[in-house]
C-alpha cells in the first residue's frame, strides 16, 4: 500500500472555510495554494448536499479527495459527479410516514419554500433538496407533541436532531464517524480538523491538531481539552481568513523539520 498524504485535513464550511456572511472562501487562498502545491489532501466536512459541495470542492480544486456531506450521513467520493443513489433517503422518507404528524420535511416543500426559508437561490435551493442521506426540516406540530414524534423516530431507528432553525432526521453517523474513517483510509502522517461550532468539537478530537476558528455571530466553543497543550487552538481572525492563519502557521511549524509546538 501507498503511503498515505502528508498532511489531510478536515474543514467545516459555512463560518469555518466560507465566511458566514457572504460565503467566499478566497480569502483562505494563501494556505490553500501551499496545500495544492505539497499534495495535501482536504477534505470538506458539511451539512451540505453532495449536490452543493460538488461545485464549491472543484472550485476550491480538491475534487481528488472524498467531501463528508449531510452532517455525516454520507460521503462524496473524489470526482465531480455526485452519484444518484438516494436509498437511504428514502428509507428516512418511508419511517417517516409512519411517525406521528407535525414534521414537514424538505422533501415535502418546492424550491420556492426552501428558498423562501433559507434565503438560497432557486438554484441552490434545487440542490439543497438533492438529498441522500438526511431529511431536514420543520416542526410544525404542537410543542407538547414533539417528544412524542422524537420518540417515535428513535424506536423506528432515525437519529433527531433539532437545531437552531431546521429539525434533521438521519440513521445518526456523525461528522466525527466519517473523519475516524478517512483517516483509516488515508493513513496521513499528521491529521488537522477545523470547525467554528460546538457540533464540530467531536471532529476536532480525532484529528492530531485541532482548530476552532472564531465565529462571534455563532455560539462559543466550550473550552476542549488538548488547549492547554496547544493540540486544540483557537484563530484570531473569523472564517478564511483565520482559517489561513491556522493553516499557514502549521505548515510553517511542520516544514522546519519539527513537530508543531505543543506549548505546555
Ligand atoms: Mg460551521
Amino acid at each position: 500500500m501507498s503511503p498515505g498524504p502528508e498532511i489531510l485535513i478536515f474543514s467545516d464550511l459555512d463560518g469555518t472555510l466560507l465566511d458566514h456572511e457572504t460565503y467566499q472562501w478566497r480569502a483562505a487562498e494563501p494556505a490553500l495554494a501551499r496545500l495544492r502545491t505539497m499534495n495535501a489532501g482536504l477534505v470538506l466536512a458539511t451539512s451540505k448536499t453532495a449536490a452543493e459541495v460538488a461545485p464549491l470542492r472543484a472550485e476550491i480544486g480538491f475534487s481528488t479527495w472524498p467531501a463528508i456531506v449531510e452532517n455525516g450521513g454520507g460521503l462524496l467520493e473524489p470526482g465531480n459527479q455526485p452519484t444518484q443513489d438516494t436509498s437511504i433517503y428514502q428509507e428516512i422518507r418511508a419511517a417517516l410516514r409512519d411517525l406521528p404528524q407535525g414534521f414537514r420535511g424538505f422533501g415535502d416543500m418546492t424550491n420556492d419554500e426552501i428558498s423562501a426559508l433559507t434565503g438560497l437561490s432557486p438554484q441552490s435551493a434545487e440542490h439543497a433538496k438533492a438529498r441522500q442521506f438526511s431529511e431536514p426540516g420543520l416542526w410544525i406540530g404542537a410543542e407538547a407533541d414533539f417528544q412524542r414524534f422524537t420518540d417515535a423516530a428513535r424506536e423506528a431507528g432515525l437519529f433527531v436532531q433539532r437545531g437552531g432553525r431546521f429539525t434533521a432526521l438521519s440513521f445518526g453517523e456523525t461528522k466525527a464517524d466519517r473523519v475516524v474513517d478517512l483517516i483509516k483510509r488515508y493513513r496521513p502522517k499528521h491529521s488537522i480538523a477545523l470547525g467554528d461550532a460546538p457540533n464540530d468539537a467531536e471532529m476536532l478530537q480525532w484529528a492530531d491538531i485541532g482548530i476552532i476558528v472564531a465565529n462571534r455571530a455563532g455560539p462559543d466553543v466550550p473550552r476542549l481539552p488538548g488547549e492547554d497543550s496547544g493540540r486544540i487552538r483557537r484563530t484570531e481572525r473569523e472564517g478564511p481568513d483565520g482559517w489561513s492563519d491556522a493553516v499557514s502557521e502549521i505548515l510553517d511549524e511542520f516544514s522546519t523539520k519539527r513537530e508543531p509546538t505543543f506549548h505546555g
